[in-house]
């Protein structure tokens, strides 16, 4: 974030100071920002607290640009990106046309109309999109971490720069969780401990990397679309699944080269001839007990502890897990894989004499086998959802009555995106969303120093739809008139996003 170069309006003004105030920044040539509660007084040729706003021959200007999407239609008549160099960036006619709300503006106090409400025909029919930067002190983010490695203890704090930022919250399949931003450190804590996690979730919402810290636990860099960094090592592969379901996707395979397998996972360790896929099989039970809470047959809790060892545990010693080999049940020549739910750790035992397992060389069968669980595994990625509630005053720019925009969007009679990009809106109450930063343009983010993310949204209807639920039609403008406007950019649509009009929207009743 960048350094303030405003002067903050003084609250204690009374009206006559005010108005003194203001006539000195006049003649003074400042400008004040009124897009934010901060109020920036902004002198000549400089920018205001979130770089967003800058003072430009005098008058007040969005610096960064406009962001419009566009795509264009191909020889068979469907709607493809544009691409090439051929097209100059600039808006082409004829063209599908979507308007982001990526440096829109934004408003405040909220009962402005929104800054751009644009007009377009879609198939004969009249749509609306109201589009702004809205600004979300009540935001967070939610980071999705692939891997079976421990991170930390649930709700263990995480910190950046010594602050915490967010804790570390329920552990998803495959995948540790984290829970970053929101009004609570927005607003709750230090001055410090607000911007810093209003840094980090803009970091992270633009794609940036962010090192952090899980009190107890591990140092992470997170980066949307990106693996993550676990104590300075780069995580590959996302596990096939638990140690149960690896039993039950294998077992079929092992058949007939091995006499056990165990698959090592800090959930739910399996144990081939004792679980369900065994017995199918006809398995011989092989006598070998592992440690931990027995769940149900082949399947255990808590083996070891969780650690960035075999399986997310903290062993390195596979036979650590193991509690007894019974004489009854076992037999000297027993083959044994221990294995982890990626593949990445592998060791093939065959039990001697004395039933005690010694080390060997894995048949090649085994490798084979080995060697497919981890082609089963995916890619291991950092994402990073972020989630808001627009159904605040945000909504007041859009109509005059505001629980109608909930209604409609909540009827799907209008549909909200981010940046362009598809959202989920969460079901209940307000309009709580969540997107995928990875599917919006880069850099769709900004801050105010209140401190709050600054987001694009849009809000897509039918014309007829936007007046019945009393929206601002008098300000409602042509998609053509944005070629007057001198910041638009326009950028090729993201092929991987649907098309935000398609399918059509329905009727209002
Ligand atoms: S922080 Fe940015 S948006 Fe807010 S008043 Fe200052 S320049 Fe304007």
């Amino acid at each position: 974030m960048g350094d303030p170069q405003h002067d903050p309006v003084a609250s204690t003004d009374t009206p006559d100071e005010a108005a003194l105030v203001a006539a000195k920044a006049k003649d003074e040539g400042i400008v004040v920002c009124d897009a934010c509660p901060v109020l920036c007084r902004i002198r000549p040729e400089k920018t205001g607290a979130c770089d967003r706003y800058g003072n430009i021959g005098g008058k007040l200007a969005r610096l960064d640009p406009f962001v419009v999407a566009q795509r264009t239609i191909d020889q068979n008549g469907r709607m493809v990106p544009f691409v090439g160099a051929d097209w100059n960036g600039e808006l082409v006619s004829g063209a599908g046309t979507f308007v982001t709300g990526i440096g829109a503006g934004t408003t405040y106090p909220d009962y402005k109309p929104a800054p751009f409400i644009v007009s377009s025909a879609v198939d004969g029919v009249d749509m609306v999109t109201v589009v702004t930067e809205g600004i979300f002190s009540y935001c967070g983010v939610k980071v999705k971490i692939d891997t079976d490695r421990y991170v930390g203890p649930e709700q263990a704090p995480v910190r950046v720069k010594g602050e915490q930022v967010g804790h570390v919250t329920t552990a998803e399949y495959g995948s540790q969780m984290l829970a970053l931003g929101g009004v609570r450190h927005l607003t709750g804590g230090s001055k410090k401990e607000g911007v810093v996690a209003c840094d980090t979730m803009l970091t992270l919402c633009n794609k940036g990397a962010v090192e952090m810290q899980v009190e107890g636990g591990a140092a992470l860099t997170v980066q949307a679309g990106k693996p993550p960094i676990i104590n300075g090592a780069g995580e590959e592969r996302m596990r096939v699944g638990c140690g149960s379901a690896t039993i039950g996707i294998f077992a079929r395979q092992w058949q007939g080269h091995a006499d056990e397998v165990i698959v090592v996972d800090d959930h739910i360790t399996g144990v081939l001839t004792e679980h369900q896929a065994g017995r199918f099989l006809d398995l011989r039970p092989a006598g070998i007990r592992v440690r931990g809470r027995k769940s149900t047959p082949g399947r255990y809790f808590q083996v070891a502890n969780p650690g960035t060892g075999w399986g997310g545990t903290d062993i390195s010693d596979p036979l650590s897990i193991i509690e007894k080999i019974d004489p009854k049940t076992a037999w000297p020549g027993l083959r044994l894989l221990m294995v982890s739910t990626t593949g990445e750790h592998a060791a093939w035992f065959v039990l001697d004499g004395a039933l005690k397992p010694e080390p060997a060389e894995m048949p090649e069968a085994i490798e084979a086998v080995v060697a497919r669980i981890g082609e089963n595994c995916e890619p291991a990625l950092s994402t990073v959802i972020f989630m808001a509630g627009a159904g605040g005053s945000l909504r007041a720019g859009v109509t005059e009555n505001p629980v109608k925009l909930t209604r409609s969007v909540r009827s799907a009679l209008t549909r909200v995106t981010s940046g362009g990009a598809p959202v989920y809106v969460w079901p209940g109450g307000g309009i709580t969303y969540m997107v995928d930063v990875s599917t919006m343009p880069d850099n769709s983010f900004g801050y105010v120093p209140t401190p709050a993310i600054v987001g694009p949204i849009e809000f897509t209807m039918k014309r007829a739809t936007y007046a019945a639920l009393g929206g601002h039609v008098d300000c409602i403008r042509p998609l053509d008139s944005l070629r007057a406007v001198e910041r638009v950019k326009t950028i090729s649509w993201p092929p991987a996003n649907p098309w935000p009009l398609d399918p059509p929207i329905g009727n209002a009743p």
